[in-house]
């Protein structure tokens, strides 16, 4: 392992806390598996509850989450305001309705070895990773017109993709542990209705009837998804650049179904369940239980666009039986074998509304998707570089946070990443590659 010399530097400060004027001396991203010692994924404990704090964040997908985790660490007081019961935002998993244990994921589950932050705070937080794709059996390609024909690994993962990594035990398992380390900072059920700046900063209305309230706080971090982002007023209304900039970002939809099977005998026929189409729109076949224990084995279809949309719109109750027969089509006799399944369909998710947004136009055309309008800023994968990615969801919340922290400490934003400086194996290939020091 690399020596992080600069750490210490990097990560101590003095900081002040606002609220009692008091100067405290904070341990910032200490113990990170320096000499033996397990990671520091530690927060001081949280001032006692009241109705005003230094950052209101609303949202606790990635974005919102890492701007808490790392604002928490340098010592400012945070709430994160979630309107789901359950922290992760598009990082779910899916453990039902299958049997044995077996997982899917209707959100993220590659993982590129180049993506510092993701890989960074899954290593930060002591979570293993595994191989994406299976180097066994052969890869289906179902093309437009003409035969079918299969693919070696070698060849269908050519271009890096053998590298690509994933959460054997579900992606989930990263939000899960920013949202444990946040504890009590995490209120869920808390939609946000109304945000309201005023001389003293700004205020954030939640929730409806005897779960309604308020929040005072210095700053506030907008992390909703674009498609989405109506449910909240803001008063004054947000600026022409930003609501034309809003305007003008393209989402991508996205619907997976999902069939577990009682065996996986398509590796009779030296097929290993993967696969792409181009039948009817673009569309990718998973085998997601490949290196899952047991007989039984799950197939995932994964289709954009038009197609995702056109099977979303199916009667729910269709679909599985549907897909049977298609997956019957590409994997002859798994019908006899099939057993229960479900679907997932982004545009219908109340609190995020789509999958993910495009490059089309690329974040590069509309800047002011992240730019802060008072004590507002703005974050989430839309307002970053590395859209549809976990790693831009992250590199956006640490952005914002930075913004913030840089407000308190008067210098250059350097919120601290909490993260080792790792030699960030490929851990497939065994090449070794040492990222620049994860600060942003
Ligand atoms: C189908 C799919 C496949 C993907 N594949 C990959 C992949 O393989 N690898 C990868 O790295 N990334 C992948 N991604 C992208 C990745 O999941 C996202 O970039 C990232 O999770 C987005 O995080 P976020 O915090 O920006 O937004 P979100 O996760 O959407 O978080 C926003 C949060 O705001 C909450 N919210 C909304 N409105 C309100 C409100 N009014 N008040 C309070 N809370 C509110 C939502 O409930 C949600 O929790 C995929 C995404 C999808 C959908």
């Amino acid at each position: 392992m690399t020596a992080n010399t600069d750490k210490t530097t990097l990560s101590r400060r003095d900081f002040l806390a606002r609220g009692s004027g008091a100067l405290v001396s904070l341990s910032l991203g200490a113990g990170c598996s320096g000499g033996g010692m397990g990671p520091d994924v530690s927060v001081p404990p949280p001032p006692s509850p009241g109705d005003r704090v230094d950052v209101i964040v609303v949202g606790a997908g990635l974005a919102g989450l890492v701007a808490a985790y790392e604002l928490a660490r340098a010592g400012h007081d945070v709430r994160v305001l979630e309107a789901r019961n359950a922290a992760g935002g598009r990082v779910q998993t899916l453990r039902e309705p299958f049997n044995d244990g077996l997982i899917a994921e209707s959100g993220p589950a590659r993982i590129p070895p180049d993506h510092d932050r993701t890989l960074g705070y899954i290593d930060h937080f002591g979570i293993e990773t595994s191989p994406f794709y299976t180097q066994d059996g052969e890869y289906l390609i179902v093309p437009e017109r003409g035969d079918r024909y299969r693919e070696t690994p070698d060849v269908f993962l050519g271009g890096g993709r053998d590298t690509w990594l994933k959460i054997p035990t579900g992606t989930d398992a990263l939000p899960i542990a920013f949202a444990e380390a946040l504890g009590d900072r995490v209120r869920y059920g808390s939609p946000v209705t109304r945000v309201v700046r005023d001389e003293a900063g700004v205020v954030a209305s939640y929730g409806t009837g005897d779960a309604a309230g308020e929040l005072r706080g210095g700053h506030l971090i907008c992390t909703v998804p674009l498609p989405v982002i109506d449910k909240i007023v803001f008063d004054p209304i947000l600026s022409a650049a930003k609501r034309a900039a809003f305007e003008a970002t393209s989402y991508q939809d996205v619907t997976r179904v999902y069939v577990q099977y009682a065996e996986r005998n398509w590796e009779e026929d030296g097929l290993n369940g993967w696969g792409l189409s181009f039948v009817g729109g673009f569309s990718e076949m998973w085998h997601p239980t490949w290196n899952q224990p047991g007989p039984r084995g799950v197939l995932m279809s994964y289709m954009y666009g038009a197609m995702a949309r056109t099977v979303a719109a199916m009667e729910p109750g269709a679909i599985v039986p549907d897909f049977i027969d298609r997956f019957d089509g590409l994997f002859p006799g798994s019908r006899e074998v099939a057993e229960r399944g479900t679907h997932f369909a982004w545009e219908h998710q109340p609190w995020i509304g789509a999958a993910y947004t495009r490059n089309d136009p690329p974040f590069a055309e509309h800047p002011e998707l992240a730019s802060p309008e008072g004590p507002i800023h703005f974050a989430g994968e839309h307002a970053s570089v590395e859209r549809g990615w976990m790693q831009g969801a992250l590199q956006s919340g640490l952005r914002a946070a930075s913004e913030i922290d840089a407000t308190v400490t008067g210098e250059r934003a350097r919120t601290t990443v909490a993260i080792s400086r790792r030699r960030m194996a490929h851990r497939v290939t065994g090449a070794l590659h040492t990222p620049e020091w994860l600060a942003p």
